[in-house]
């Protein structure tokens, strides 16, 4: 749980996330066009949100698995350490596989989940993530699509945590921490 009081402040909406999620599906769907079923592989937990509305919105046979991966650290970093908690249950040897991921950060851990996947032999291996903070990038790791591009700021919502709550959110919120009194 949290200790320190802190006010969430909105930064997408929930009608934006919609309205992009559908201009990426057509994307991906182009991009994909001819699979026979399209293996959707969300990094949990934060992508769960994500992931539903996105395969919810593909005009393509979709087959839905999850990976859990966890790098060492606090609640609020990320670490260069990434460990596999939970693997796919799926073979993706010669398949279309799309890798879902809530916020690049760093990107160990997108780096680190695309090699242990491309050490498979997909047939073609793509990522979207729905946040990207350029600025704090220090793994060489680009997703193909993104859903917003965002500063430097702690965000919760629409599936992403801050000590395991605000997931139910709707919408993207940046974490503001106040004083006691005004939370
Ligand atoms: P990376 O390995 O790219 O540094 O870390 C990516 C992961 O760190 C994300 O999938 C997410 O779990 C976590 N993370 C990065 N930025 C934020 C943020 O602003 N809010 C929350 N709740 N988690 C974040
Ligand atoms: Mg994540
Ligand atoms: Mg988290």
């Amino acid at each position: 749980m949290s200790k320190r009081p802190y006010v969430i402040d909105e930064m997408i909406s929930a009608k934006q996330i919609a309205a992009r999620i559908e201009s990426l599906a057509r994307e991906i769907e182009f991009e994909f066009g001819s699979t026979d079923k399209l293996i959707v592989v969300g990094l949990l937990r934060g992508s769960f949100v994500f992931i539903a509305d996105i395969v919810r919105e593909l005009g393509l046979p979709v087959e839905v698995d999850f990976l859990e991966a966890s790098s060492y650290g606090n609640d609020m970093e990320s670490s260069r350490e990434v460990r596999i908690l939970k693997d796919i249950r799926g073979e993706i040897e010669g398949r279309d596989v799309l890798v879902v991921e809530d916020i690049v950060d760093t990107g160990f851990t997108l780096q680190h989940v695309l090699r242990l996947l491309n050490g498979r032999n997909p047939k073609k291996l793509r990522t979207i993530a729905l946040l990207d903070k350029p600025s704090r990038r220090e793994a060489e790791v680009k997703a193909n699509w993104i859903g917003f591009e965002i500063p430097d700021e702690f965000v919760v919502g629409y599936g992403i945590d801050y000590a395991q709550r605000n997931r139910n959110l709707p919408f993207i919120g940046k974490v503001r921490f106040v004083e006691e009194d005004e939370a």
